[in-house]
């Protein structure tokens, strides 16, 4: 009787590890296939000064329309680095974005670009080569730009990736380090990488005003960014008493549902328009 109840659960556990393999496989092959449709696309999300809230950058994130339904980047993010499509992926939306937020800045609006990288994408020969070329090309400065890396990224191949990245900083793009506080050497990474930026980690401002040692963590937070010298940002910011507080606390910069949406180009088109009006 155990017997047969222990093989009967193996033969569940395969199951699920097949469908699982053969979701990993789909995934890949329609991976390349959106890549050749364009079936890709950037959203861009503000980032304001929390002192005047003036929009002084928008983040740019990668959207997947398969057919009618979205894929959230969480769910081909991971396949698209196992597979090494992130890198032909990474470079389309490099060049796509500093061409939008270099257009944007040629009608005066003064703007920066965030970007994401992935691990796979530094590692890639040309990297650095690519990023000075999407520069050159679409005449953004390369201080409009800010790559975000994450600590993860700095676990392997860890004098690789910081040479790349000094060598983009040493001609003038900045560095952030993004969800910062959430992994195990946050301050370490601080010593490895010339940074100018950290950004917040959402699951500590969920807490502002709520919960007392996410509330202190916080403000230590942006406290220590600001010794350092660096600007800081904190991510994530849905309600309005958080945005009080991380006022209150002085930290520089915000992103979140409550102050604007990632959004299409024609969106940030918009919101141009009226920035540039009020300000007129
Ligand atoms: P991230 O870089 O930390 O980006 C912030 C994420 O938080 C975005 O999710 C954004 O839509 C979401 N977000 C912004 N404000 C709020 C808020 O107030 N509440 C909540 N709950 N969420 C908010 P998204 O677009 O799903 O991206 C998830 C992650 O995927 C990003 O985290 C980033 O690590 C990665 N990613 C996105 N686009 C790219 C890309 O172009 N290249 C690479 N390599 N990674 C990307
Ligand atoms: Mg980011
Ligand atoms: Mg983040
Ligand atoms: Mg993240």
């Amino acid at each position: 009787r155990a017997k047969e109840l222990g093989g009967r659960r193996v033969e569940v556990f395969a199951t699920h590890m097949h469908a699982d393999v053969v979701r990993r496989l789909e995934i890949a092959s329609d991976l390349q296939r959106a890549l050749h449709e364009n079936q890709f696309a950037v959203e861009y999300q503000p980032v304001v000064d929390l002192a005047t809230s003036r929009v002084t950058a928008v983040e740019a994130l990668v959207r997947w329309w398969r057919g009618s339904t979205f894929v959230p980047p969480e769910q081909f993010l991971g396949p698209a680095e196992d597979t090494g499509i992130i890198v032909p992926l990474s470079e389309w939306i490099l060049r796509e974005a500093c061409r939008e937020v270099a257009a944007w800045r040629a009608s005066s609006w003064d703007i920066g670009l965030s970007l994401n990288l992935s691990a796979r994408q530094i590692l890639a020969p040309r990297f650095v080569e690519s990023v000075s070329e999407a520069l050159a090309e679409s005449g953004l400065p390369a201080s409009a730009l800010t790559l975000e890396v994450i600590e993860e990224m700095l676990v392997e191949d860890a004098e690789e990736t910081v040479t790349k990245l000094s060598e983009l900083r040493a001609l003038g793009v900045r560095l952030a380090i993004d969800d910062f506080g959430t992994g195990y050497a946050s301050l370490a990474f601080l010593r490895q990488l010339p940074v100018d930026m950290i950004k917040i980690d959402p699951s500590f401002v969920a807490g502002l005003g709520q919960d007392e040692t996410l509330t202190l963590l916080t403000r230590t937070i942006v406290r220590l960014g600001h010794d350092l010298g660096l600007i800081v940002v904190a991510e994530g910011i849905e309600r309005p008493e958080q945005l009080e507080l991380l006022r209150e606390m002085g930290c520089t910069r915000g992103q979140g549902y409550l102050v604007a949406r990632p959004m299409a180009a024609r969106g940030v088109d918009s919101l141009m328009r009226t920035t540039l009006q009020n300000t007129a």
